[in-house]
């Protein structure tokens, strides 16, 4: 089998929908074809975490494992919004008067192209959406509904932790489950037993945050040695990105042929509607592969450029565009983060990246002002002695050393991400200028925040503000979503929906306007749930689309 033909579906990109789709269809006993613009990372030579400057190393990159991004709109600083601009008493930089432009953070939105996908730098974070979240018109008259429901989610969602080795405990939140996690949970460490404890006298309920990260060996994949690391690559192989796992089960079929630094540019529509071939650059080298099913899973970014790059002269809008909806409904990730600093506190650095989640009661109930707080040193950079030496303790010689002596590992960080509702301003499109190493137009991402995202940061912030004063905490720094743009779950831009007049797919994924088109990633979340993190939800979502493929 090649890219010649030979193959019965084709997926493009191998990330956390694309890795569940071929898994499924694999399964079913399908050929499958997965072209993935990026990269192979090898664990071993790729994450190594033995250098000395180790902390300033962030996920590697590779030729061809970053996209281009242009960014239109995103937004002015509004006046009056000041309590939440980010600040530092390091005084990084980041303060900007009200009335600039809000920029792109420093990462802005640079998810890896890469074997994996988005999942290589996650931090396995494994949450099923709430119940109510797929509900939120019916409950609350705001936003829209899902078309399905978390009980038609429910035996895939246990499947996929099945898949992922996801450690979790039991918990009273809504999510209710017909099966138990498949691993026990991990322990909390230092700073999240702190957070938990002031949390308490808060009426905040501080839990073991589910992960996709191993808490003992499973499937030849070894247990985490909680070396924290995670967003910069695994190196052992127990975190559950989709090359380790969906990936590698489905090349165990002998019937997936994974092709890396497999661009694909362009998408073709046959006179009968259906996907009848695609372009890719593979290698360098011009390709044009058959479409027999085609499933698309690029990412909530790239998938829309894509769709609008294969504009032709009766689909002037793009492919699977008759509502006009691909690149609308774009939802960034709504986040806020307080450190502080606890006198005797002692090892906040140690244990699993955001072991700890509290979810706001606004979750049941479907309310658009849900979020979650979840204890978020290690992710923050406070892992290790640089992000101590140059943002939290100062002075020189003798004293500074002490000084940084006496406070590594009493920093503590609350993160909160909560729910963004799409407004007409918000989405990608191709930008008019800027064009990538194909001579092909970026993606161009706008992205505004609403004054309801505006008073949820607020809210947010409050609540992380307490629970770190009454943990008995200094704050040292903070910073949002109101200064920068960020997009570590970004959704919606090819919404599913039971209306071909209002979603670019129909409620289990198939494209409303080619019936052999079906689209498996972020973009098609109608909305983004109240701070749960995704990828377990594009994962059942992918596993439900494919098996209506073979059905
Ligand atoms: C730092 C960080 C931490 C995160 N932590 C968590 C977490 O703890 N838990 C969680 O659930 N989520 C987390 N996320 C989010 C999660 O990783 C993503 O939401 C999820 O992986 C998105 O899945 P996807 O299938 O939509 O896209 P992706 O996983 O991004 O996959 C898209 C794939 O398509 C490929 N591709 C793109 N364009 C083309 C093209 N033209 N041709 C061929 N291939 C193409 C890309 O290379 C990529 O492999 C995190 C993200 C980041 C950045
Ligand atoms: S903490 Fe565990 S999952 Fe994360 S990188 Fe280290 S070994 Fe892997």
């Amino acid at each position: 089998m090649g890219l010649s033909g030979g193959h019965d579906a084709v997926v493009i990109g191998s990330g956390a929908g694309g890795a569940a789709a071929a898994w499924r269809l694999c399964q079913h006993g399908l050929r499958v074809l997965l072209l993935e613009a990026g990269p192979t990372f090898d664990p071993a030579r790729d994450y190594s975490l033995d250098s000395p400057g180790w902390e300033r190393q962030g996920f590697p990159v590779r030729p061809g494992s970053q996209a281009i991004i242009s960014y239109g709109d995103l937004g002015m600083l509004d006046a009056g919004t000041e309590d939440l601009a980010s600040w530092s008493r390091a005084g990084f930089p980041w303060r900007l008067p009200a009335g600039s432009p809000r920029p792109a953070s420093a990462n802005g939105y640079s998810h890896v192209l890469g074997v994996g996908g988005s999942t290589l730098h996650f931090v396995g974070e494994a949450h099923r959406l709430h119940p109510d979240a797929f509900r939120q018109r019916s409950l609350t008259g705001e936003n829209i509904d899902w078309p399905l429901g978390y009980a038609d989610l429910e035996p895939l969602y246990g499947e996929v932790e099945g898949v992922l080795g996801v450690a979790g405990a039991t918990t009273d939140d809504g999510r209710w489950r017909s099966t138990a996690y498949p691993l026990p949970p991990h322990p909390l460490g230092p700073g999240a037993l702190a957070l938990q404890a002031a949390g308490a006298r808060l009426h905040q309920h501080w839990q073991v945050n589910p992960h996709a990260v191993l808490s003992a060996p499973w499937q030849d994949r070894p247990a985490c040695n909680y070396c924290g690391q995670c967003s910069r690559g695994c190196p052992l192989g127990d975190k559950g990105s989709a090359d380790v796992t969906f990936l590698r089960q489905a090349g165990d079929t002998g019937r997936l042929t994974l092709v890396s630094d497999a661009i694909v540019t362009r998408l073709h529509a046959g006179p009968d509607g259906r996907i009848a071939r695609l372009e890719a650059i593979v290698a360098g080298r011009s390709e044009s592969v058959e479409t027999p099913i085609l499933v698309l899973a690029a990412g909530a970014v790239q998938t829309p450029r894509l769709l609008l790059l294969s504009a032709n002269s009766e689909m002037p809008g793009g492919l699977a565009n008759a509502s006009g909806q691909v690149g609308r409904n774009f939802m960034e990730t709504l986040s806020w983060r307080s450190v502080g600093m606890v006198p005797g506190l002692k090892g906040s650095h140690l244990g699993l990246p955001a072991d700890a989640i509290c979810w706001s009661p606004a979750q049941a109930g479907g309310r658009a002002s849900a979020f979650r707080l979840n204890h978020t040193t290690l992710e923050t950079g406070l892992n290790g002695p640089i992000g101590y030496a140059t943002r939290l303790v100062s002075g020189f010689g003798e004293t500074f050393k002490s000084a940084l002596r006496e406070s590594f590992g009493s920093a503590l960080a609350v993160g909160a991400i909560g729910q963004v509702i799409p407004d007409a301003r918000s989405g990608v499109d191709l930008d008019p200028a800027q064009r990538d190493a194909q001579g092909l137009p970026v993606a161009r991402i706008s992205s505004v925040l609403t004054d309801q995202s505006l008073s949820l940061l607020r809210e947010m912030a409050k609540a992380a503000r307490a629970v770190l004063a009454e943990a008995g905490a200094t704050l040292a720094e903070e910073a949002s979503s109101r200064d920068a743009f960020t997009a570590t779950h970004v959704f919606g831009t090819a919404r599913m929906g039971a209306d071909s007049a209002t979603s670019v797919v129909d409620p289990v994924g198939r494209s409303h306007d080619h019936s052999n088109l079906w689209i498996t990633d972020a973009s098609i979340f109608p909305t983004s749930g109240g701070g749960e993190s995704p990828s377990l939800t594009i994962m059942a979502l992918a596993l439900r689309a494919a098996d209506a493929v073979a059905g």
